[in-house]
């Protein structure tokens, strides 16, 4: 069977299928990558440090205008864009009773556009901002306009989105809803994620479902461990169900 053929076929014949994904799921959505060919980490910018540490935790604390400036870049990218075939589809599957979750290690919010309803945000999302001094909420288009670092209008406190940084733990309630459904689930597809993140690449080793797909443009380490590979783009993969 042809691997699109047996790519439906597993769909069709299973009701409880989980997706996880990554930044690759929004690239057709022109929203580049980190690692794929010209992602973020190869790209140079003005900056003398390395995108890994502008986006770590210590960086935003002792350089927040330039945190941001590189965030709001990358923000700005992710509020213009729309949601792909990707993630339409996948908002029809669940529609239709046969997706249970998608988990995603995106932040841009593009899932919930399209029209998923359950959708796990490993690494938080761009449309949550707190203040770090008195916890009020701001959207992400507060801290786009903002001018340098964006402060509170209350109380003048920094502000942080809601993403996970580079030394910051996940949200232990999203983890443990997304080991839930990763174990119960009995189709897992892998989509647009290189899976060298941890620790949310490691979740997938919950799955105890019988079959795992992986639709990637490149090659991962999980390769040989799944039942189907699709190395194709993820918007045409799905543009064709
Ligand atoms: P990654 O950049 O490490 O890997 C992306 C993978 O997707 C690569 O293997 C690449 O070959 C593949 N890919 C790219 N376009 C594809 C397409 N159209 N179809 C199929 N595969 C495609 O991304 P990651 O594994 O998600 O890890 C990077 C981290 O960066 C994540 O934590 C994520 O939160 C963050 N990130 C998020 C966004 C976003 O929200 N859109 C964008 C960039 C990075």
């Amino acid at each position: 069977m042809a691997p699109m053929e047996e790519f439906i076929e597993m769909l069709k014949s299973h009701n409880r299928i989980v997706f996880f994904g990554g930044a690759g799921v929004s690239t057709e959505s022109d929203i580049p990558d980190f690692r794929g060919k010209g992602g973020l980490y190869r790209q140079k910018t003005e900056f003398p440090w390395s995108p890994e540490e502008m986006l770590s935790h210590h960086f935003y604390a002792e350089h927040p205008v330039e945190f941001f400036t590189l965030y709001k870049e990358r923000e700005g990218m992710m509020l213009e864009a729309e949601p792909n075939r990707a993630h339409t589809a996948l908002a029809e599957l669940e529609k239709m009773g046969k997706l249970s979750a998608v988990v995603t290690q995106n932040i841009d919010g593009l899932h919930q556009m399209a029209g998923s309803k359950n959708v796990l945000e490993l690494h938080g999302s761009i449309h949550r901002n707190y203040c770090m001094r008195c916890g009020k909420f701001f959207d992400a288009a507060y801290v786009k306009n903002s001018e340098g670092a964006p402060k509170c209008d209350e109380c003048g406190g920094l502000i942080k989105p809601d993403v996970v940084l580079y030394e910051e733990g996940l949200d232990e309630n999203v983890i443990s809803k997304t080991i839930h459904y990763i174990s119960q689930a009995d189709v897992l597809i892998i989509g647009g994620t290189s899976l060298v993140v941890y620790p949310a690449a490691g979740l997938i080793d919950y799955f105890k479902g019988s079959h795992l797909i992986l639709i990637n443009k490149s090659a991962t380490q999980r390769d040989s461990q799944a039942d189907l590979v699709i190395n194709d783009k993820i918007g045409e993969v799905f543009g064709q169900l």
